[in-house]
């Protein structure tokens, strides 16, 4: 998707350090952290939010990769979070997990 952040960040279009990539799902440090440590857990691809999902294979693969960038960034305690539609807070029509940890 042309105008979409994430996509751009993936494509290199716009620079960002990954902290994770997997063939399916890559992660960054939220650019406006809420918590010590915020990081976005986002498929490679664009699907808007998971009210679009139609293979839940993807979200596993994702709560898979969250396990995986905890383990690397010596995370134990920590929320996750989905914001899906507007009135949700979701700003980025682009699929990701929060990892909020403190
Ligand atoms: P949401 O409100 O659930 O759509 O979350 C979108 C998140 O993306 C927010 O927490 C933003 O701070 C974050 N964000 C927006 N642009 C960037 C960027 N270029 N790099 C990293 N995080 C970003
Ligand atoms: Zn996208």
């Amino acid at each position: 998707m042309t105008d979409c952040i994430f996509c751009k960040i993936l494509n290199k279009e716009i620079p960002s350090k990954f902290v994770y990539e997997d063939d399916e799902v890559f992660a960054i440090n939220d650019i406006n952290p809420k918590a010590k440590k915020h990081i976005l857990v986002i498929p490679k691809k664009h699907v808007k939010s998971l009210n679009e999902v139609e293979n839940f294979d993807l979200i596993k693969k994702m709560f898979e990769a969250i396990r995986k960038i905890n383990k690397q960034e010596g995370i134990v305690d920590f929320k996750t979070q989905i914001n899906t539609g507007r009135g949700a807070g979701q700003e980025v029509d682009h699929l990701h997990i929060h990892i909020l940890a403190n």
